[in-house]
Parts: C-alpha cells; sequence; structure tokens
C-alpha cells in the first residue's frame, strides 16, 4: 500500500487567509503551511484513489509525482475519491476534477451523496462536464477498488456541514479502513467524534491510523467547542491511543488554532509517548 498525505489542515487551511492570530502569523513567518485534509491511497501504487477533495486539490496534486499522468498521455492514475463527509473543505476540490476523462468514480455515503446533489448541487454541475460514477457506501460494507484494494466506512458522527439541510443520521461522517493485498491496513479518521469501542474495533490490527488532530485541547474555540464541532481533542484521544498499542499513529486535519500543528510545540513530546505524531503535507507512507 502506497500513500501520499496531501493536505492535513482543517477547513480555512493553516494560516487562514483572513487571521492573524499567533498561531497563522507563526505560520506564515515560518513557512509551516498546511493545505486543506486530502490523502491519496494505491494498493499497487498504479491505480490511485483520493480521500477528500479539498479546496487545494490542484496544487496538491501538482505535487504529488505518483498522480501525474504518463507522459503523452491524456490518462491519469486517478480512479476515484472516497468521501469521509460533506464538508467544504472536502468536497469544494470535486469541481477541480470536473476535466476527468470519465472513468472517476465518487464514493459516499446516502446522506453526503444527497447532500451533493441538492444543497450543494455538485453531482449535477459536474455531470455537464463529465461523466462521475457516484457510489454509495454503506457502513461496514466493504468495497472493493482497483489495485487490490478495499475500503471499509465506518460511521463517526451526525454531524452535517451548515449548509446541508439532510436529517440527522449515524453517517454524516466516515472513516475509512483500508487494506491491501498484502494485509496492510490504514486507518483514516479525520472526523472522529469519539473514542468508541466500534473505533477501537476499526483500528485493531491496523498498521497506520490518520486520526483527527483538529484542536488540541476541548475549549479551543470556546467552551465545548470541539464535541460541538465534532472533533475529539488530541488531549481527549492520547488516552485512547496509549490504551490502544500496536498502530503507528499521526494526526492530521489540523485546526489553525491548534498550536501542535507547529514542530516545534511542546505537546509532541506527549504524543512520541504514545507512538502517535503530526501528519504533513506531502509525506510519504508505505505499508
Ligand atoms: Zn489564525
Amino acid at each position: 500500500m502506497k500513500v501520499r498525505v496531501l493536505g492535513t489542515a482543517a477547513g480555512g487551511g493553516l494560516p487562514q487567509w483572513n487571521c492573524g492570530c499567533p498561531s497563522c502569523t507563526k505560520a506564515r513567518a515560518e513557512g509551516t503551511a498546511r493545505t486543506q485534509d486530502c490523502l491519496a491511497i494505491s494498493g499497487d501504487g498504479r491505480a490511485w484513489y483520493l480521500v477528500n477533495a479539498s479546496p487545494d486539490l490542484r496544487t496538491q496534486l501538482l505535487g504529488a509525482p505518483e498522480l501525474m499522468p504518463p507522459e503523452g498521455s491524456r490518462d491519469s492514475p486517478l480512479r476515484g475519491v472516497l468521501l469521509t463527509s460533506a464538508e467544504l473543505d472536502h468536497t469544494l476540490g470535486l469541481l477541480s476534477l470536473r476535466e476527468a476523462a470519465g472513468r472517476l468514480a465518487i464514493y459516499a455515503t446516502q446522506p453526503v451523496r444527497a447532500a451533493l446533489h441538492a444543497d450543494f448541487p455538485v453531482g449535477p454541475l459536474l455531470a455537464s462536464y463529465s461523466t462521475v460514477d457516484w457510489r454509495v457506501v454503506r457502513p461496514a460494507e466493504t468495497v472493493p477498488l482497483e489495485g487490490a484494494l478495499r475500503a471499509t466506512a465506518v460511521a463517526l458522527s451526525a454531524k452535517r456541514p451548515r449548509y446541508a439541510t439532510g436529517r440527522s443520521r449515524p453517517d454524516w461522517t466516515v472513516a475509512y479502513r483500508f487494506t491491501d493485498a498484502a494485509g496492510a491496513v490504514l486507518v483514516y479518521a479525520p472526523g472522529l467524534a469519539a473514542p468508541t469501542t466500534a473505533f477501537a474495533d476499526t483500528i485493531d490490527g491496523a498498521d497506520v491510523v490518520l486520526l483527527d488532530g483538529t484542536f488540541a485541547t476541548a475549549a479551543e474555540m470556546g467552551p465545548g467547542s470541539a464535541t460541538r464541532m465534532g472533533h475529539l481533542p488530541i488531549e481527549e484521544s492520547l488516552p485512547f491511543l496509549r490504551a490502544h498499542p500496536g498502530p503507528r499513529y499521526l494526526y492530521t486535519h489540523l485546526n489553525n488554532t491548534n498550536p501542535v500543528g507547529h514542530p516545534d510545540d511542546p505537546r509532541r513530546a506527549l504524543l512520541a509517548q504514545a507512538n502517535a505524531g503530526v501528519a504533513t503535507d506531502g509525506q510519504v507512507l508505505e505499508l
């Protein structure tokens, strides 16, 4: 299994365009910017899939050699996109894939697919430019992908985007557990709301777990903010990681308010004790 981490920031990225807070100012000064949450994954190094499509997608694709079209071709190794939610920072990039030459599949749960055909009509918009194959993903069902990659969605929370009007369902936000022919396992969970036993089962036997690092603390954006926004803060997930040793843990989806996003943050020593680190833009993983 080959993985390239394309983007590691929450919505808005780091720094945010209209923010002069200490963290954004530091990121500007030190060049430690992060683009928005996106992952590329392949079971065989030839057929690639994105997990989420960030607003920064074009720049991210241009920086990933394995996603470039073979010289002289109009072909792309990109076979599809799996969505973990309908949030704008996970879906705006779909519009940048409108030139796809007809082989693109988009995997989403039923409420996410519905939102992307009504409230934010990406589906009808893309249909004017390209042939997109929308496929509904159901939690606990395994989806076979090209290159002997398999993906299983795991329901994480009922948190839906602010723009969406659909009813509450437990699969508005999901994680994916990927496996390849050799048995490598990677879990991608940028929207982890709670350290449930279901999530413990999901990461059981995983080699690498990329998980929600939106906030360092529960009240980073005001009392109760992390829970309200559907993100388990690092201070609450770290004990869970320590209780489930085995995988290599990497935090991703870091908000601009999160000090752990900066390489010199002292909290990183605590992460290391739990076999955890912080993912970086462009990071390559081979499992
Ligand atoms: Zn800021």
